[in-house]
């Protein structure tokens, strides 16, 4: 199966498949153009031209299904979680390119507000936000690259606000900020699907998720260094805002509707001082509507791929994972196992909250129920679940801060704040829905009606039976 390592063929393998459309001109980058790419999350991805009059055009929403997401790596929609950890586990470092699409045109007076068409996607959002820009950064102590997708409120002509969570762009900030240095950063926009899938792999520190990216290729990730740092990014991005992050620096940031479908706080965050802004002869920006099916897929499938693998260390019984939609793509686990022994559900639950922690609620299941399918995880809930012998509850473990309801009763400090040491406490329950491995008679048995798998429709509907004879009164 063909792989699209490259945008704008897959952009046009969307077109040619009735899965992207195009409005008119001059839709509003404020709320109307989010709204649009909304109605339409998941059926088709949408393209803005001239959004606000704006030269640059905008797309959504290209990445807003499982089944798309697989056609671009180029594998079965079963194989997805698979192909993505043997890319993750096998990374391919990046070729290094003089010239390169991304820095066609080069601007060094600029004003980002007027360069670059940003929307304003949800009602409460501070102002217009970069949803969909790879992060990208050097480890200072190891000079080893990471890149991560970080909300980016944009502030004045040349500095924006960034949220950088506890993880990898984290330690580096800290880190440069202990030396008094700034982090040079690179800020990508519009990259292939599969460049953008590998940003949000769970991959230990100095893992480079570009190369990664070069994994799922199935060929080294062309890379050009940056005109005003030495980050590499993509040769064939869009666009690349370059800039770099002082030490001590914070500015308000938020709130902004994050992918829980609530608004995250306004604090102070640090900041991206942009030095120059570099894009392809005609650029496409691309930008992702919070909480919306594009934002929620590339943050679980990846995050699928590691968990499964981390659990299928421990427990070689485990058979599928599923992060629930419902979930928010982070929270709820669903856990697929072949049981062997009435304890194991309830070790696989420990071994899940350990995975990553944003992980809430963990649900495991028999080999008879499909984790993709929250209906049938509901219903053996309902069926082969007992609060008495079947849960498991964890007080006041680390979970997300962006739970908005792991901010109930909390202290706040004289600021007015959750300290940080205390954002995200939450608590973590467990459901063991697995059917004893023993049981009297078919107290467990699943209804099933024989031959109910292999009916043929074609073989058994007549067409040319008039219904309306048997509904005739005589
Ligand atoms: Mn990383």
């Amino acid at each position: 199966m063909k792989k699209y390592t490259e945008l704008r063929p897959w952009l046009k393998q969307l077109v040619q498949t009735n899965r992207l459309v195009a409005t008119k001109k001059n839709i509003a980058l404020k709320h109307q153009l989010a709204a649009i790419a909304k109605k339409l999350d998941g059926e088709s991805g949408v393209l803005f031209p001239a959004p606000d009059g704006h030269a640059i055009p905008v797309v959504s929403g290209f990445m807003s299904s499982r089944a798309w997401i697989a056609e671009a790596m180029g594998v079965e929609e079963g194989r997805l979680l698979d192909s993505f950890r043997a890319a993750a586990d096998n990374p391919l470092p990046c070729h290094i390119v003089k010239d390169a699409p991304c820095q066609q045109i080069v601007h060094k007076d600029f004003d980002l507000r007027v360069l670059l068409p940003v929307p304003t996607h949800s009602e409460h959002d501070s102002g217009p936000y970069i949803t969909a820009g790879l992060v990208i950064a050097k480890n200072p102590k190891t000079g080893v690259q990471n890149v991560s997708i970080n909300r980016i409120q944009v502030n004045s002509k040349d500095r924006m606000a960034v949220l950088i969570l506890p993880r990898h762009l984290h330690v580096f900030q800290q880190a440069a900020e202990e030396m008094n240095q700034a982090l040079p950063v690179a800020v990508v926009i519009g990259v292939d699907p599969l460049t953008l899938l590998a940003s949000q792999a769970i991959a230990p520190i100095d893992s480079d998720e570009l190369e990664i990216a070069g994994a799922l290729h199935g060929k080294p990730l062309d890379v050009v260094s940056c005109l005003t740092n030495d980050v590499l990014v993509p040769a064939n991005a869009e666009i690349v805002i370059e800039g770099h992050i002082p030490p001590k620096v914070r500015e308000i940031e938020g709130p902004f509707g994050e992918f829980p479908k609530y608004y995250s706080s306004q604090e102070k965050r640090q900041v991206i001082v942009v030095d120059a802004v570099t894009h392809r002869n005609d650029p496409i920006f691309h930008t992702i509507i919070p909480a919306e099916l594009e934002h929620l897929l590339l943050g679980s499938i990846p995050r699928e791929s590691t968990i499964l693998s981390h659990l299928k260390r421990s427990f070689p019984s485990v058979r599928d994972v599923h992060l629930s939609l419902g979930g928010v793509g982070r929270y709820h686990l669903y856990v697929q196992i072949k049981k062997t022994h009435e304890g194991l559900p309830k070790n696989v639950i420990l071994g899940a909250f350990s995975s990553h922690y944003d992980v809430k609620h963990v649900i495991v299941v028999d080999e008879d129920v499909d984790v993709h399918d929250p209906i049938q995880v509901e219903w053996a809930i309902a069926t082969r679940f007992q609060a008495k012998h079947d849960l498991v509850v964890i007080h006041d473990a680390q979970g997300s801060v962006l739970d908005p309801s792991t901010t109930v009763g909390l202290q706040v400090d004289a600021d007015g704040v959750i300290p940080a040491s205390y954002q995200g406490m939450s608590s973590k329950v467990g459901f063991d829905a697995t059917k004893p491995l023993a049981y009297e008679g078919h107290v467990f048995t699943k209804v099933r009606i024989p031959g109910e798998e292999v009916v043929d429709l074609n073989q058994v509907l007549d067409p040319s039976v008039s219904i309306a004879s048997f509904l005739n009164q005589k």
